[in-house]
């Protein structure tokens, strides 16, 4: 069973014979299935529709995709990146969180799975062999939460065995889904992470729809690390709200009552930023949300983020209260300029390739 609403499968007639088809198709005989010609014209009639995005999220579309799926992050200008490659498996996601970017980002709404499976991994393939750099960060959490279609065909299972066997590439999967135990008896090899995004309930509550509770959350993290998965954590967007602290300082708390901060590869920090455009829409879709309460101002890369002064507040109370349960974790900061990582930790790297050969170490050492 899924543990989301599906009302119609749309089918690609290009991809009608790809083994991901048959196989969703076989696994859901009760949902109804159009075959598709023309795909622009399935997406331009999503977009005509009334909530398009809500409407894209309960209809799935089965299709090839022949263009570039791995692609560096796209960063942000004037900020650190930390050197990491996307992976763009599926797009869309059936979770509804007030502050997704892909609301204001994706020209097609529909939940979409693409299906020519084989030339993806071609890709990852060649990439990694042919990669002058000798360890790369990839992930599948760029277009949609990673693990979000897996309970319609279990694309981080082929993925993680993928990853299982190479040597200068590990795999992470985000998350706020619980989707886990198909994945958790796999001979890994340490080669993925499993991260989850967390924030305090009430945030989870009101601005993250159809997404796992924080209980839940951790739950799924403590059975993927027993399994010997490193596990991390994205405190991502980080939103600053009346009685901010206390929630994530309780979020913490709840974290670290369950999970050993030694068994933790990583944790990031990104304070809440959103392009322009993204307001109007957030809006509509969600009256009650108090995502824009606070006060947000343009930065140099157009995104609207709080003010420097209150991230470095933000992030350095968050570092104080991690430090205090795991003086060792490894912390840093997503998206962010140089002068908030050096208030922040009293250093910054020099640039993105140095944060990444940051990584590696941390790997080096974790594994
Ligand atoms: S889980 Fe991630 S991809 Fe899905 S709606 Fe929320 S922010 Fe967007």
């Amino acid at each position: 069973m899924i543990p989301f609403q599906i009302e119609k499968i749309y089918l690609d007639e290009k991809a009608e014979k790809d083994s991901i088809s048959q196989s969703v198709l076989k696994s859901f005989p009760h949902i109804p299935v159009e075959k598709i010609q023309d795909k622009r014209a399935l997406i331009k009639k999503f977009l005509s529709m009334h909530d398009p995005i809500g409407t894209g999220k309960k209809n799935l579309f089965i299709t090839p995709f022949y263009g570039r799926r791995l692609k560096p992050c796209p960063g942000t200008s004037g900020h650190i990146c930390c050197g990491y490659y996307v992976i763009n498996a599926i797009t869309n996601c059936p979770m509804d969180c007030s502050y997704c970017v892909l609301q204001g980002y994706l020209n097609n709404p529909l939940l979409t799975l693409y299906s020519n499976w084989d030339d993806l991994l071609w890709e990852i393939e060649s990439f990694l062999s042919s990669h002058p750099q000798p360890f790369l960060r990839l992930g599948t959490g760029e277009l949609s939460d990673s693990l979000a279609l897996d309970p319609i065909f279990p694309l981080s299972q082929l993925l993680i065995s993928f990853f299982a066997e190479k040597n200068n590439g590990i795999l992470e999967l985000k998350t706020k889904s619980v989707e886990v135990n198909h994945l958790l008896h796999l001979n890994h090899r340490g080669k993925t992470v499993f991260s989850w995004s967390l924030s305090p309930m009430k945030m989870i509550e009101r601005e993250e729809m159809r997404t796992a509770s924080l209980e839940e959350r951790i739950d799924a993290a403590k059975r993927c690390k027993d399994k010997g998965y490193p596990v991390g954590f994205h405190f991502d967007p980080m939103i600053y709200h009346e009685g901010w602290e206390k929630g994530y300082q309780e979020t913490i708390l709840s974290l670290f009552n369950c999970i050993d901060p030694n068994r933790v590869i990583w944790i990031s920090l990104g304070g809440f930023r959103y392009p322009p455009h993204l307001k109007a829409i957030a809006k509509e879709r969600f009256p009650n949300t108090e995502i824009f309460l606070g006060e947000l101002f343009p930065g140099r890369d157009g995104k609207f983020r709080y003010l420097r002064e209150i991230r470095v507040e933000m992030y350095q109370k968050m570092v104080e209260w991690l430090r205090d349960v795991g003086p060792d974790l490894f912390i840093y900061l997503c998206m962010e300029s140089k002068e908030v990582w050096e208030k922040v930790f009293g250093w910054a790297p020099e640039n993105s390739h140095h944060l990444n050969h940051i990584f590696e170490e941390r790997v080096r050492e974790f594994l």
